[in-house]
């Protein structure tokens, strides 16, 4: 075993028996999406590092130290995506998508962090991530929160709960950073390390810093919410006042800050108790100032992102079973003949019933040993072919998960039969 190669730590393969999870949320999301009129965009997986360290923020956790950076043959700087909101702006405004006019987006597909890997923190792991550009009202804000409601409800999800801050606008921030540095100056032996580097670097990092020792010292600090100015305050409370009309519960959490630099007004976080230290499954706000700071016209812009891993364990947790998938038909071919022309039989059912879900024995094999891989399949009924069935031009079809009689039905008169049997699900 010792030589034999395996994944690098932290990225997973997803196995057949998971997918039926994942496809179930990916769809339903999808769907969801759709419904609101958001529209898919994919990017590449591999950027300019540049883009992300302008876009991140240099004093951030990502970038400081959870980037896979590489320089390819050409002695460019190039960087695995940790996140896709920098490259979806990126891709907005080289294709010319947000000049005048809005646009609601969503991206799905693997992001890279070089973190230490846990139940929930992955090096490699998969979001979907949604954005809107070019609009600032509450209204939109409030489309996404109430839209992020509907994923739970539609996936069955629950013990998922909302947190909701105002992060004010840069200079209001900038005076509440400077407040918060003065304070807890004062008391720079009693923070932990972490904290002493962050309060040089990116002081409102320690807002949500995990230790409790630094929480309590955060008791007494100055408030970021004092330090909102008006225009942001009115925003967070038509915000507030949607939401409540929506009936869409939330926690005002004033230590919410999120790790990257580029938030502004809205910040959010969907939570849960139920998966340990890794209980963000989704994440977002308000970054107005990022689409100018990277090139653009200045363009208000508002998207969140969840983690697939996260949101599928929860959901695990608290549903028995996902559609599998599994095939309707397994078909069961004995002796050459009978092979052949299971081979045309299936064919010509799937080009008559395009849904039906139909799986050809191959490899031989007595009919015990092809009925033991037909049980295995998962497969409703057997499709028998024997070579008197042939001759007669029908088939036996034999019920796998009830005990009743097997039947015969004429080749003729199967599509038919198989429409009648399944029509309810062939939709
Ligand atoms: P955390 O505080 O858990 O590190 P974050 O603030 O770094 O999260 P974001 O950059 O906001 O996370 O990413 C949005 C979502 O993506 C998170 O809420 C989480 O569900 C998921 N996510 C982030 N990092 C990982 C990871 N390493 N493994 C699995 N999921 C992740
Ligand atoms: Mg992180």
């Amino acid at each position: 075993m010792s030589n034999t190669l395996q994944a690098i730590r932290g990225m997973n393969d997803i196995l057949p028996e998971q997918m039926p999870a994942w496809h179930f949320v990916e769809d339903t999301l999808r769907e969801v999406l759709s419904s609101y009129g958001y529209r898919e965009i994919r990017m590449p997986i591999v950027e300019k590092t540049e883009l992300f360290k302008r876009s991140i923020g240099e004093v951030t956790d990502i970038v400081e130290k959870e980037m896979y950076t590489f320089t390819d043959r050409n002695g460019d700087s190039l960087t695995l995506r940790p996140e896709g909101t920098a490259s979806c702006v990126r891709a907005c405004i080289q294709h010319g998508l947000i000049n005048n006019q809005v646009q609601r987006l969503w991206y799905t597909g693997p992001m890279f962090r070089h973190e230490r890997p846990q139940k929930g923190r992955y090096r490699q792991f998969y979001q979907v991530g949604v954005e809107v550009f070019g609009l600032e009202g509450p209204d939109i804000d409030a489309e996404l929160l109430v839209m992020t409601a509907r994923f739970w409800k539609r996936l069955g999800l629950r013990d998922v709960s909302l947190q909701l801050n105002s992060l004010g606008t840069v200079e209001a921030r900038a005076a509440f950073r400077e407040a918060l540095v003065a304070y807890l100056r004062e008391r720079f032996e009693e923070l932990d390390t972490d904290s002493q580097r962050r309060l040089e670097t990116n002081p409102l990092r320690i807002l949500d810093s995990k230790n409790p020792e630094v929480q309590a010292l955060l008791n007494d600090a100055p408030q970021l919410s004092d330090y909102i100015d008006e225009a942001s305050r009115a925003h967070f409370d038509a915000l507030r006042a949607l939401l409540d009309a929506a009936g869409v519960e939330y926690r005002i959490n004033p230590r919410l800050v999120r790790g990257l630099d580029y938030y502004g007004r809205t910040v959010f976080e969907w939570v849960t108790d139920k998966l340990g230290a890794q209980g963000t499954v989704c994440a977002g706000g308000r970054y107005d100032a990022l689409v100018e700071y990277l090139g653009g016209r200045p363009t208000p812009a508002v998207g969140f992102a969840m983690g697939l891993e996260r949101l599928i364990a929860l959901l695990e947790n608290q549903r028995a079973a996902f559609p599998d998938g599994a095939p309707q038909l397994y078909l069961v071919a004995m002796g050459e003949v009978a092979q052949r022309e299971g081979l045309l039989l299936a064919e010509s059912l799937r080009d008559a019933l395009p849904w039906l879900r139909i799986q050809t024995h191959c490899g031989g094999g007595s009919f015990k040993s092809q009925f033991k891989k037909a049980d295995r399949s998962g497969a409703h009924y057997a499709l028998v072919l024997g070579e008197d069935e042939v001759a007669r031009r029908e088939a036996g079809l034999k019920p796998l998960r009830e005990r009743s009689e097997q039947q015969t039905v004429a080749f003729d008169a199967l599509a038919a039969h198989l429409q009648q049997l399944f029509g309810a699900d062939a939709a």
